[in-house]
Formats: C-alpha cells, sequence, structure tokens
C-alpha cells in the first residue's frame, strides 16, 4: 500500500489528509497543532510525531501549509522533508505560496534527487471536504503522472500547468482576476441600485449579457439572485477577504518581479487590504460590496 505523509492539517489539509485516509492510503500526518492532529487521527491517519517522522518512510509527502516561510522551513530545514524523505519519494507541496520559493524549494528537491511539485487548489474547505478540489500542477519529468493517482483521491480536475512553479502562477493569476471581477460586480451592482434597477433585474439582464462572470453567476455580491452565496448570510465565508488579500499581494509580487503591469491587480490588493485594515478580513471577499458602499 502506498504510504503518504502529510504535514499541515489545517482547514484545508485537514479534510484532504481524511480522503487519503478514507481512500485507503496508508497516511501518517503531523501538525504543529496537536488539536488538528487529533482530528485526522480521528479521520483515519496514523500520528505523526514530527515531520521528519512522518517523511521517513513516505512514498509520496503532501504538504498544505500557510505561506512560502513554512514551506521553505519544512522543506529545507535540517529535521525536514529533504533531509529525512526516503531515495525516490514524490514530493507534492499543495500550498498557495510565491512563484520563486515554490520554485527555489522545488530546485533544492530536484538537487538531492527528488522529485517534487508544486499543486495548490482552487476550491475552498468544502471542496477539500468533498474531494472536488481542482489541482494546478507545476513540475518537470514524471511528477505530474506520479502525482495524479493521489491528486485524483482529493480532488476532481487535475490539470498540469507546465513547468516547476507553474501551478502557483496559474492559481495566483487565476485569483487576481476573481478578485478584480468581484470589485467590478459589486460595483456595477451598487451603481445599478443608485440609479434605480434591482440586484435581481440586473442579474436576469447581465448574467445573459456581456458582463456576466463567475462572480456575478454562481457567487453574486449583491444579496437575492445567487440564493447560496456569502451575500445572502452577511458576508460569512466561503473565502475570506484576508486569503483573497494573500493571493493579490503574492500575484503583485510576482507581477514586480516580471515587470508586468497589473494596475487593477494593484488597485484591488489595496481595497481588500483596506477590508482587512477596518478589521473586516474575516468576511467572505465578496464583502467588499460593504466598502463600495461605504457601509463596511
Ligand atoms: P490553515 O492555517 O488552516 O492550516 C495550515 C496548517 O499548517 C496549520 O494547522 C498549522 O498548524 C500547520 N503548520 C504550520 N507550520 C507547520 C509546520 N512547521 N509543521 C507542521 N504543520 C505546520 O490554512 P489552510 O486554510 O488550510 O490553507 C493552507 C494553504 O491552502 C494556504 O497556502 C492557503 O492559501 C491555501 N488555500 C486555502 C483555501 C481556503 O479556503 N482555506 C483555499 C485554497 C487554497
Amino acid at each position: 500500500m502506498t504510504k503518504i505523509g502529510f504535514i499541515g492539517l489545517g482547514n484545508m489539509g485537514g479534510p484532504m489528509a481524511a480522503n487519503l485516509a478514507k481512500a485507503g492510503f496508508d497516511v501518517t500526518a503531523t501538525d504543529l497543532s496537536i488539536a488538528a492532529l487529533d482530528r485526522a487521527v480521528e479521520a483515519g491517519c496514523a500520528r505523526g510525531e514530527s515531520v521528519a517522522d512522518v517523511v521517513k518512510d513516505a512514498d509520496v509527502v503532501v504538504s498544505m501549509l500557510p505561506a512560502g516561510a513554512h514551506v521553505r522551513s519544512v522543506y529545507l530545514d535540517n529535521y525536514g522533508v529533504l533531509a529525512n524523505a526516503k531515495k525516490g519519494a514524490l514530493l507534492i507541496d499543495s500550498s498557495t505560496i510565491d512563484v520563486d520559493n515554490a520554485r527555489a524549494v522545488i530546485s533544492a528537491a530536484t538537487d538531492k534527487g527528488f522529485v517534487m511539485v508544486d499543486a495548490p487548489v482552487s476550491g475552498g474547505v468544502a471542496a477539500a471536504t468533498a474531494g472536488t478540489l481542482t489541482f494546478m500542477v507545476g513540475g518537470e519529468g514524471d511528477g505530474f503522472e506520479r502525482a495524479k493517482p493521489v491528486l485524483e483521491k482529493m480532488g476532481k480536475n487535475i490539470f498540469h500547468a507546465g513547468e516547476a512553479g507553474n501551478g502557483q502562477v496559474a492559481k495566483i493569476c487565476n485569483n487576481m482576476l476573481l478578485g478584480i471581477s468581484m470589485i467590478a460586480t459589486c460595483e456595477a451592482f451598487n451603481l445599478a441600485e443608485k440609479l434605480g434597477l434591482d440586484a435581481q433585474t440586473f442579474f436576469d439582464i447581465s448574467s445573459t449579457a456581456s458582463g456576466q462572470s463567475w462572480s456575478m453567476t454562481s457567487y453574486c455580491p449583491a444579496p437575492g439572485p445567487v440564493p447560496n452565496a456569502p451575500s445572502n448570510k452577511d458576508y460569512q465565508p466561503g473565502f475570506a477577504a484576508a486569503m483573497m488579500l494573500k493571493d493579490m499581494r503574492l500575484a503583485q509580487e510576482a507581477a514586480h518581479q516580471a515587470k508586468a503591469s497589473t494596475p487593477l491587480g494593484a488597485q484591488s490588493e489595496a481595497l481588500y487590504a483596506l477590508m482587512e485594515a477596518a478589521g473586516k478580513g474575516d468576511l467572505d471577499f465578496s464583502g467588499v460590496m460593504k466598502l463600495i458602499k461605504g457601509s463596511l
């Protein structure tokens, strides 16, 4: 049976590790949080005492950590993955991190003879729990083909985005587009209302016209037209504005590095940062509607 070492059992990693255990993999998991580790053990994982402990016998290592600094430390430190994983193990990092760190860690893994891919996800906790995540995978060689059977137990759509780091590129470009389109959608609904056009009528017209987008048709930031959207639950997440801000910042860092012009991305980052500064980073990102309306 394939042995999996899973590192990082938070909101996303917890249900992902549970799905791997449910699928019949032999999963040993670890987290700095004892409560998170206890939940994973209840879900069928074996208790790992440390990173070194979970990777030492693993055929496949999966990590789901907050940010680039955590991934660097978990992979590169002396007690970390590269120093302790067994020869030939496949390494999969599913955290959303900056492209430079993703490429640097994969390069260090390659230097040590490992095959490693970056495989960030789209879809929140609900998709992680249901096993319907979208994975965007970057990496050379046979990494994608080897990772696919494992990722398929946690997700529905598995894409190969190309070379190392390209999974992160796909993820941050997609989320930059989502962050911008949500703000544009809020502006349009707010203006329509101020001009005397109700949200449902505007939705009926625009959702079948050229202004339609996922932000409108699946996640409408104006209450009413899309019943299960967070706008109908006073913007409880969903996908928190603070998480969107993290992704917008990653996109801006990458844009500076690449000397790419992203004026709307920069403006949108500033608006989500205002939400966080107002103490509302825990609202759903579509709650940026409140900022646009002046009611945050
Ligand atoms: P989280 O903060 O809930 O979980 C991260 C876990 O990593 C925590 O339990 C933490 O204790 C653990 N951790 C940190 N350092 C560690 C270490 N050195 N060793 C072992 N465990 C360690 O975060 P999350 O919401 O699960 O998100 C994880 C990643 O997925 C992030 O990069 C995030 O951007 C991305 N993501 C999240 C969502 C979402 O909706 N939550 C959606 C898509 C992508």
